[in-house]
């Protein structure tokens, strides 16, 4: 509950709740339109369908998803198509396909794409010419290991909220984030070190196993353990806070399947939310992470060229942003990067780092809903450009820095949108929870 008192500070992070409620309120309207009105911000590219999944085979993952959704079909046969997962899960409106190398090499940057992207949608908006990876980066390359460069989706028409997709299919996703891809030990891990740390065995031995029961129980509950190092706690805060957003965002957007509407849920909320403090101060703590990373990006903004077929709109995007990453970098900074992989005893811990980030992002080609999958990959590309930004990034030097590709900028903002909807979800469910405890 703390997490909503204005004065308590965020873990991790330099920055009250109160003065990050303030900070998102005052930019939570220009994040909305920069994301949802303009066309750079609002179609995205990824490849959403050719990539397999790396850490566990096709059969294994369909077969996971196939028993859990068999309850969530057989339950929802009597509810027209439109509500099932499976029809939730679907993309919806127009799609383009990257154009081949050749293609772009050869047309000028200003001839329209005509069909390929809708209706008045220039294409020096959304195509990106190709470019070569960066050893610096915290994603894999949207290419990686398939053959095509990927699709073009709309966000705007492809909202994240609620679809259904649930059971061991999407556990076994967040289970793979938290187990394999964070630092923290496993259970067996835990016990063999205790193992072979064990001095006398009989009461010795009881009180570590209860010890590692404790740690097992935090770790299983999402909580980060006692001596765990800022980075490392980090990485479980980035995690757990996207996590937190994205259950806020269904909750936020469900489906009432008795009334077809769709509407928050004030259940979802207390379950996956309230009853989870931590959870929510995750992700106040993105929020202050992701912004700091805009923030350092503001002098690189200003001389961005965003797209030129359509000057007033580019004019106007580019106004957007500017005065966005402006309010970001007022004083006092509210995420001190420089804090972090400072130790000399954690050499190799950012390698480490980015790795692990990098297999958090290979994860989402496991994710077994399209809609999920959009989101997942746009945010764990925002958080991943963010992390690129605040530590391989100096903002005073020219020509050093890695290139910030279309698609990161395009993600890092969403993601920022993301968690600044994210937070006022939060506290308008928190008011209404709060209100209604009154009333009770
Ligand atoms: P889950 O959310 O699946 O959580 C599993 C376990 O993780 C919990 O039991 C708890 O122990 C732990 N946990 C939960 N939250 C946190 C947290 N914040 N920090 C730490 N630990 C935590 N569904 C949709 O309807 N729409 C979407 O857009 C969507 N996008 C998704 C994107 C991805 C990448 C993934 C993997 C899943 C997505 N899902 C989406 C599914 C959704 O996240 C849940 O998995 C699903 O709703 C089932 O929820 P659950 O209550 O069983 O717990």
């Amino acid at each position: 509950k703390c997490a909503f008192a204005p004065s308590a500070m965020v873990s991790d992070a330099c920055v009250s709740y109160g003065t990050i409620n303030k900070l998102n309120d005052e930019v939570y309207t220009l994040l909305q339109t920069i994301t949802t009105e303009t066309d750079f911000f609002s179609y995205y590219r990824l490849n959403l369908f050719n990539k397999e999944c790396p850490f566990w085979n096709d059969a294994n993952s369909m077969c996971g998803n196939i028993a859990c959704s068999v309850n969530t079909i057989e339950s929802e046969e009597d509810i027209p198509a439109i509500w099932r997962s499976e029809e939730l899960s679907k993309l919806e409106g127009p799609k383009a396909n990257h154009p081949p190398r050749r293609v772009q090499e050869t047309r000028p940057k200003e001839r329209p794409l005509q069909g390929m992207l809708g209706e008045g949608v220039g294409e020096s908006c959304v195509l990106e010419y190709d470019d070569e990876c960066d050893d610096r980066d915290y994603c894999v390359p949207e290419d990686e290991g398939s053959a095509g460069k990927g699709d073009y989706v709309s966000l705007v028409d492809n909202p994240e909220r609620f679809t259904g997709y649930s059971g061991e299919g999407a556990h076994q996703v967040w289970d793979s984030i938290y187990r394999e891809n964070c630092f923290m030990k496993t259970m067996e891990e835990e016990l063999q070190d205790q193992t072979l740390n064990m001095p006398l065995g009989g009461l010795q031995a009881v009180s570590d196993f209860r010890n590692v029961l404790q740690k097992e129980s935090q770790r299983l509950d999402g909580l980060p353990l006692d001596n765990e190092c800022l980075e490392k706690r980090v990485f479980h805060r980035l995690i757990s806070g996207m996590h937190a957003s994205i259950s806020t965002h269904l909750c936020w957007d469900y489906l009432n399947q008795t009334t077809g509407q769709w509407q928050p849920n004030m259940q979802c909320y207390k379950e996956r939310l309230h009853d989870h403090p931590e959870r929510v101060s995750n992700m106040y703590f993105n929020y202050a992470l992701v912004s700091r990373a805009v923030a350092k990006l503001r002098k690189h903004l200003q001389s961005y060229t965003f797209c030129t077929s359509d000057p007033v709109q580019d004019f106007d995007t580019k106004q957007r942003v500017n005065q966005l990453a402006d309010v970001l970098a007022r004083p006092p900074r509210i995420f001190d990067e420089e804090a972090m992989f400072q130790d000399p005893s954690a050499h190799g811990l950012k390698e480490d780092f980015r790795n692990r980030f990098r297999n958090v992002s290979r994860l989402m080609d496991c994710v077994g809903c399209d809609k999920c999958r959009l989101w997942g990959k746009l945010q764990v590309n925002g958080y991943g450009t963010a992390l690129k930004v605040l530590f391989e990034y100096d903002e005073t030097k020219n020509g050093e820095n890695p290139p910030l590709r279309r698609t990161e900028l395009v993600a890092l903002i969403n993601t920022l949108g993301r968690i600044s909807h994210s937070l006022a979800a939060a506290r308008s469910f928190h008011e209404a929870y709060e209100a209604g405890q009154e009333h009770a």
